[in-house]
């Protein structure tokens, strides 16, 4: 990295894409290395500033940065970026930016098209949140819900769409939906979309979509098969790509660093659960938002840490009376956001967590840089969501430094290290010149029972008082496994456009759906209502057989019952089918 972390300016690093074979430079957009810009200088509209600032967010990630302005702007947009990045912010402001006040009964204007209905309910709760204020009406509309219910909604009247292609398709051959009036289109994750087989569909929609409008095409990598969308769909667009950093973390060698993988639901108990066996001196705490530092803080405290908050709603007094507090040491963590942690220097820091991980490779940096200082060791601690591994291996490739997944300790690590800190404690004490001074109470006890009992209690009084209660709930691991973007880290495109259409890992078991060619299913088709009504992702389904009146589809063995159990419920083509777990005698 160039000059010290501490000192760094907030970088969001963009450049060119060079996997797309006509990148030519010229549309390069760039954020500006100096100061950082504020969601106000971005020049989006007071209703969604206030949204902002209520979620507390408090300043946009590198790809707001960037692509928020060429938005506004009305310009056509192709962005690499990953999940955790803050990518769906950056379209969806200036969609409803350029959406204004909302009212009434139009057709929709805006269509948001993504791969699972997973994904189309996190983009709508988004977009209707940052919103809010603007009256938009957003209506996610998937396969897998019962129809019925997006008709009514969409009848209601609606602004913005947030969509699974094929429902769309679906919608449009119903007449429950007019893409007439739809001026902005944004293909969110088109990598997924084109893995999971919506290829035809997304040709087909963008070609129903007026030829006047805005396009946004988002990815986490960039094949070469997103060539022939970009160029039929996409004029002269801006490219940005998120963390391809220019900087390198050089000076970062005396710091390890580690990363756990854990649900989401579980991240306060896996922090008190590695701070316990950690055991740091003091630790930040790094949040994205105002309001999970406020949750945060309360969690560990309720859970018997001495936690304080830092962010950038606080004065100045507060501020300083926090930092007291942690350099007397009556508090041990501290838990802030980006804004706020800019520019303190905390010698005792020996520990830094990133409470998810940062959305791009300098914030980490950055972040990282606050322990390990003057030739002193530190730890650095990311918490990834099974969807953020991709975030973590990119930070890898930035700085050149591997971060080692570690295992959550359980609760036999746990009582281990307390049992080592005990024995500690006591060790030490037996050094000490002054144990004749107990005699007396020793004296005192001896009626009571043998030294050896008199012993234990003690001992049982010191572990106590210095393990404190015992959490005896096992944190469930979360793998790659059963999450949609957990694919293996460090996985490139080209590794994972070849493992499409066929399970991850494990043993292989087979699901027969009573359709097939003959009703105009497709592989697409199956993939598309397994994703989306399940767990799976695109690349652990497969292979997929579809014959003339049925298909046979691989799915990971101990998946079986769920897809059987989801498939039941979905309409294909139109179709309900039977569905059962294919034996091979079967037809
Ligand atoms: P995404 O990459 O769109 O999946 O966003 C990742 C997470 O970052 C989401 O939980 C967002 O709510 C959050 N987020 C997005 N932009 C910001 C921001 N500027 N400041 C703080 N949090 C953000």
């Amino acid at each position: 990295m160039s000059g010290s972390p501490h000192g760094s300016p907030r970088v969001g690093t963009l450049q060119a894409m060079s996997s797309l074979d006509d990148t030519d430079g010229s549309d390069l957009a760039g954020v500006p290395d100096d100061d950082p810009v504020s969601f106000s200088a971005l020049g989006l509209r007071a209703e969604l500033l206030a949204a902002l600032a209520r979620l507390g967010y408090e300043e946009p990630t590198a790809i707001q940065q960037a692509a928020i302005p060429p938005l506004l702007e009305g310009r056509d947009l192709l962005g690499q970026a990953a999940t955790g990045t803050g990518k769906t912010a950056a379209f969806a402001l200036p969609v409803l930016h350029r959406l204004g006040p909302c009212q009434g009964s139009s057709p929709a204007r805006a269509l948001v098209l993504v791969p699972t209905r997973e994904l189309a309910v996190q983009v709508s709760e988004a977009m209707y949140k940052y919103g809010r204020d603007l009256g938009a009406r957003v209506v996610p509309v998937y396969g897998g819900q019962p129809i019925g219910r997006q008709l009514q909604a969409l009848a209601r009247g609606v602004d913005v769409v947030v969509a699974t292609p094929g429902r769309v398709l679906d919608h449009i051959k119903r007449g429950s939906l007019s893409l007439a009036e739809v001026d902005t289109v944004v293909l969110d994750e088109a990598d997924e979309m084109l893995d999971m087989g919506f290829a035809e569909d997304l040709e087909a929609i963008l070609d129903a979509v007026p030829a006047q409008r805005q396009t946004m095409l988002f990815s986490a990598t960039m094949p070469s098969r997103l060539n022939g969308i970009v160029k039929r769909h996409l004029t002269d667009p801006v490219r940005i790509q998120t963390g391809k950093g220019r900087q390198q973390a050089t000076d970062t060698p005396r710091i390890t660093q580690r990363a756990y993988v854990v649900a989401r639901a579980h991240k306060p108990a896996a922090l008190g659960r590695i701070l316990d066996v950690e055991a740091p001196v003091a630790t930040i705490v790094f949040c994205r938002t105002r309001e999970e530092v406020d949750q945060l803080t309360e969690t560990m405290n309720g859970r018997g840490y001495r936690a304080e908050a830092l962010h950038g709603g606080m004065d100045q007094e507060q501020r300083d009376r926090v930092m007291g507090r942690l350099r007397a040491g009556t508090a041990e963590l501290l838990v802030a956001t980006d804004v706020a942690a800019r520019g303190l220097d905390i010698d005792q820091l020996s520990h830094v967590v990133n409470y998810d991980v940062p959305s791009a490779p300098e914030s980490y940096v950055h972040r990282i840089g606050r322990v390990g200082r003057a030739g002193r060791e530190g730890v650095a601690i990311t918490l990834a969501e099974p969807r953020e591994q991709r975030l973590l291996a990119n930070i890898e490739r930035v700085t050149g430094q591997p971060i080692s997944v570690a295992t959550v300790p359980s609760v036999a690590d746990l009582r281990a290290k307390r049992v080592a800190t005990t024995v500690e404690l006591v060790r030490d004490a037996l050094d000490d010149d002054d144990l004749d001074d107990y005699d007396e109470l020793l004296e005192l006890l001896l009626d009571d029972g043998e030294v050896d009992r008199i012993a234990l209690a003690a001992l049982k009084l010191v572990h106590l008082a210095a393990a404190g209660e015992t959490d005896d709930q096992e944190i469930p691991e979360a793998t790659a496994w059963g999450d949609r973007k957990g694919r293996g880290r460090g996985e490139g495109a080209r590794e994972r456009a070849e493992s499409a259409g066929r399970p991850d890992a494990g043993e292989v078991g087979r699901v027969y759906v009573s359709i097939g060619f003959k009703e105009g299913v497709r592989p697409g088709d199956l993939v598309g209502a397994i994703a989306n009504s399940t767990h799976l992702v695109g690349s652990q389904i497969g292979p997929i057989k579809v014959w003339e009146h049925y298909s046979v589809v691989g799915v990971p063995e101990r998946s079986v019952d769920e897809v059987v159990r989801a498939l039941k419920q979905c309409i294909i083509r139109g179709k309900k089918a039977s569905v059962r777990r294919f034996v091979e005698h079967q037809r």
